[in-house]
């Protein structure tokens, strides 16, 4: 993957010389792979709930909405459904796309995190008593206060939450533990679901990265949410892991600085 280029040595109007010029493009060609895939996932991803939407709806207009109103009812659902997720998928994009833009800035504030956490959690409350996961907020440390964009953290945390009790069967727990040190605030999420299989660890803040896609569909994924939490830690300067020893579900751990 190296482009060479010969430059004329000039001495006056005179070819003296030439040099060699080699460019190393196997970068280049890594970031363009990336940018092309992005293109064609979310063309892909877009197009299934418009398929669906443009199918569901021909049909009723076709005559199932006069002649059958129970099956009516089921496809109206079923493009209600659809919609909602194409939403969410043109949601995460703008907010993946904002993060990503050179321009970007966050509006940075004192923030409390323990207060933030509860209230991601308090809107996550009736979604884990539908599914019957437990979601189980540990005490709180005095000394939780950070410098942070107080609309985007909560989003870390509210994602967090989310996937653990979207892919936690019912019966199960999401815990929320918060350690607050000297310099750092500690967040750890971790769940009794499956867990995330070893070699799928290291790809899965990817854009569109998923275990299992037919699943993370039917849960309403966008199989965006972990990139914008890497892309919000890391704009405040903090660092995500994640670790799922066998039959221990997924562990989640988010370090945030104090200011
Ligand atoms: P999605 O919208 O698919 O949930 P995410 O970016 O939030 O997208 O997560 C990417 C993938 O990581 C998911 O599709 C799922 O396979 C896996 N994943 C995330 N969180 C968990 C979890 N708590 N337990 C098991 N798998 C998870």
């Amino acid at each position: 993957n190296v482009i060479t280029y010969w430059v004329p040595l000039l001495d006056g109007d005179n070819v003296t010389g030439m040099v060699a010029v080699f460019h190393d493009i196997t970068e280049l060609k890594r970031l363009e792979k990336i940018r092309k895939d992005f293109v064609a996932n979310v063309s892909h991803e877009l197009r299934t709930p418009v398929t669906v939407i443009k199918g569901y709806s021909e049909t009723l207009l076709g005559g199932v909405l006069t002649e059958d109103p129970e099956r009516s009812q089921q496809f109206l659902s079923i493009i209600l459904n659809h919609s909602e997720r194409l939403a969410a998928l043109i949601s995460d994009l703008l907010s993946l796309s904002e993060m990503e833009s050179g321009n970007f800035s966050l509006k940075l504030g004192p923030v409390d995190l323990g207060a933030t956490i509860r209230h991601a959690a308090e809107l996550l409350e009736l979604k884990s008593v539908e599914k019957g996961v437990a979601l189980k907020l540990g005490e709180i440390p005095a000394g939780t206060g950070i410098l942070a964009d107080q609309r985007r953290i909560e989003q870390v945390f509210f994602n967090l939450l989310d996937n653990g009790i979207k892919y936690t069967p019912a019966g199960g727990e999401v815990s929320i533990n918060v350690a607050s040190s000297d310099n750092n605030v500690t967040v750890t999420i971790s769940d009794t679901g499956p867990g995330i299989p070893l070699p799928s660890l290291p790809r899965i803040f990817e854009r569109f990265y998923r275990v299992d896609a037919a699943r993370s569909r039917e849960q309403g994924g966008t199989g965006l949410g972990l990139a914008i939490v890497k892309h919000i830690v890391q704009l405040h300067g903090g660092s995500i892991s994640v670790d799922s020893p066998p039959g221990q579900g997924a562990i989640f751990r988010v370090i945030l600085k104090k200011p």
